[in-house]
């Protein structure tokens, strides 16, 4: 993966007003050559090639006249969880950071289409101050069986093989989000059967779309 594809995700997630001001970091792993990444303290929208980060694990800039994002440790614990995972997005949607922001859960057992491609649950961080090493395990944690997360009081990070599948995910859940608010005008959304919910992760499973710990 490229610049160049670094640079389109952070002018969509500016485009599709899943940031503000400065919000929202973007990263890629690349095997061997560290990581490319988001500079702090930009539009998404100004973000250009030239503007892009390499970091080594530790966040150290080694390539690029920025500094990186503060929340970098949140994408390490991702990265560390997940050896499939090679972009991390974090925005904030508004319809899924609501949620985030009145501590409601999102889970997407109403949606059989939504099991299959997101998986039966999305990870729930709790809210603590950037930096904190507890907010950075959480992280990891939810990393290790879901495939995106809500960040408490704050926003959604989401993972993936590539940048649009990050995105894709992001996008699911955002528009999940949006169908459980919408859905509270009519009662509020109802869970699938038990049994379906396990048809639909027994299929999310065979698609290779599983975090590796759903599958043991
Ligand atoms: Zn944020």
């Amino acid at each position: 993966m490229t610049a160049t594809a670094l640079i389109e995700a952070c002018h969509e997630l500016a485009q599709r007003g899943w940031v503000a001001n400065h919000d929202g970091n973007l990263s890629v792993r690349r095997p061997g050559h560290g990581y490319l990444v988001t500079p702090t303290a930009f539009r998404k929208a100004d973000v250009r090639a030239v503007d892009v980060l390499v970091v080594d694990d530790s966040g150290a800039v080694q390539q690029g006249r920025h500094r990186v994002f503060s929340e970098w440790q949140l994408h390490r614990a991702v990265f560390n969880a997940r050896s499939d995972a090679m972009a991390v997005v974090h925005a904030h949607p508004p319809y899924a950071s609501a949620m985030a922001c009145a501590d409601r859960r999102l889970d997407p057992c109403f949606m059989a289409e939504a099991i299959v491609s997101l998986g039966p649950a999305i990870g729930w961080v709790p809210f603590a101050v950037p930096g904190d090493d507890q907010l950075t395990d959480a992280v990891g944690e939810a990393a290790r069986m879901n495939n995106s997360a809500l960040l408490g009081q704050h926003g959604v990070l989401s993972w993936g093989s590539d940048l649009t599948m990050a995105i894709c995910r992001m996008e699911l859940v955002e528009h999940l989000a949006k169908i459980v608010t919408l859905a509270q005008a009519f009662g509020g959304v109802r869970t699938l059967d038990s049994g379906v919910v396990r048809t639909m992760t027994e299929k999310h499973i065979k698609a290779g779309l599983a975090a590796p710990d759903l599958q043991r």
